[in-house]
């Protein structure tokens, strides 16, 4: 699916918007799509809660973590 920035169809304002899953025709910005009273009834709607931002994917946290810890063992076994 994919995210557009354009008008919202519902409230006018410029934000990202998506495809409505009731109104094919309308385009829906996440707020909008949240307060939507036919959200209920809707198998798909639009914006799912994703409000929160995307975290930077990969970043080596695992690998990291095994250092850490292998560090921290050391210093542990000569303290
Ligand atoms: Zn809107």
């Amino acid at each position: 699916m994919s995210i557009y920035w354009e008008k919202c169809s519902t409230c006018w304002r410029h934000h990202p918007v998506r495809q409505c899953w009731l109104h094919p025709e309308d385009m829906v910005c996440v707020y909008c799509c949240l307060a939507c009273p036919e959200r209920r009834g809707c198998p798909r709607p639009a914006w799912l809660r994703e409000l929160k931002p995307v975290e930077a994917a990969g970043g080596g946290g695992a690998e990291a973590k095994k250092v850490l810890e292998s560090l921290l063992e050391r210093l542990g076994g000569e303290g």
